[in-house]
């Protein structure tokens, strides 16, 4: 009988719970076994092994982050912790393992294949959605869904007192957050990674100044991704400060974004997913990710879900330029007119 090793591994996700239920109830099905090691990479070289059945699976995938516990472990890079994960699966009888994690996660993986001579699948699993071969990944969008709600309470304090938020969102590298959470919170601007050229800082106090002007009693929000602005979001704040004459308060979101139960799209792409990846090592696949794009479960090579830059959607970056602008354009216009 085979038997599948599933991990979760590095930033944890809402709705991974998810997507390991449907590993394990769709492998039991196939009279496959199913096991866990807690803590990612970790646990396979440290042997935290957790037996998964599907009686333990009932009550779940309502819950954020991961049951299995995630990690980060750099000591995975060596070859010799790599060879060490490789000889425990083996002490364990096992054929497949399923990561499910982001792009870091992939990377141990198609390191792992060095030395592995099982079959090895991804699952995109990360609230910044930056890997490339998937429209979305797991996580995604109940972390936007948290960052609206986040925003939206700020707005309300920021209206009631007229005051200017700089709003830092997660995302590491990617602006996706960033993106979607300035369209649907309506924010006045947006510092994204993938923006060229980015916004300077005269060009930003500009627009505040204007907005304070046009429309004195009203709140403004700035969303900025994270690690972008030198010195972070209380840099920019204090220099946005410096250049406006108003007080510009900073509001880093954190680690609320990572949390919180899965919303029902996160719940449903973690289980036709992990479906999807029960299927793929029965069909024998490895060293590929289960995505998803225009709707269709696909197959992607491991190395390009890393290794190419996934793109922000211009129409979609471009709503939000098109329309952040006229919150106080018409004020003026109309002021004017
Ligand atoms: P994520 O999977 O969310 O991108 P990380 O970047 O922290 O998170 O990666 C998760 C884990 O994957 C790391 O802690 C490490 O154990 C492993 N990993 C990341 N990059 C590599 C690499 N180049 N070689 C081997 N293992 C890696």
């Amino acid at each position: 009988m085979k038997r599948i090793a599933v991990i979760t591994s590095g930033g944890d996700a809402p709705g991974m719970n998810a997507c390991i239920r449907a590993i394990v109830n769709t492998a039991y099905q196939e009279g496959i076994e199913v096991v866990g090691f807690r803590h990612g990479y970790r646990g396979i070289v440290d042997n935290l092994f957790q037996p998964l059945h599907p009686d333990d699976m009932r009550l779940v995938s309502q819950r954020g982050g991961t049951f299995l516990k995630s990690a980060r472990y750099p000591e995975f890079r060596e070859v010799e912790t790599a060879q060490k994960a490789a000889t425990q699966l083996n002490n364990h009888d096992i054929s497949a393992l399923v990561v499910i994690g982001g792009d870091g996660s992939f990377r141990g993986a198609a390191h792992l294949a060095n030395y592995w001579q099982g079959q090895i699948i991804g699952i995109p699993g990360t609230i910044d959605n930056d890997l490339a071969g998937t429209d979305i990944t797991i996580g995604f969008a109940t972390a936007v869904d948290t960052a609206m709600e986040a925003i939206d309470r700020v707005r309300e304090t920021a209206e009631a007192m007229a005051r200017v938020f700089i709003i830092e969102v997660m995302g590491r590298q990617a602006g996706f957050i960033g993106l979607h959470a300035a369209i649907s919170s309506a924010a006045e601007a947006m510092i994204l990674p993938e923006m060229d050229p980015q916004p300077k800082l005269p060009e930003l106090a500009d627009n505040i100044k204007q907005a304070r002007v046009a429309f004195p009693d009203s709140s403004y929000i700035v969303i900025l991704s994270e690690n972008l602005w030198p010195g972070g979001v209380h840099a920019l704040a204090e220099s946005l400060t410096k250049a406006t004459g108003v007080t510009c308060h900073a509001c880093p979101l954190g680690h609320i974004q990572r949390g919180g139960r899965p919303n029902a799209q996160d719940r449903i792409l973690a289980m036709q997913l992990g479906q999807a990846a029960v299927s793929a090592i029965l069909e024998g696949s490895s060293d590929v990710m289960i995505g998803l794009e225009n709707e269709h479960v696909v197959e992607v090579p491991l190395h390009l879900t890393f290794d190419r830059d996934k793109p922000l959607a211009p129409r979609l970056v471009n709503l939000q330029l098109g329309l952040q602008g006229v919150n106080f354009t018409s004020k003026k216009v109309r002021k004017n007119a």
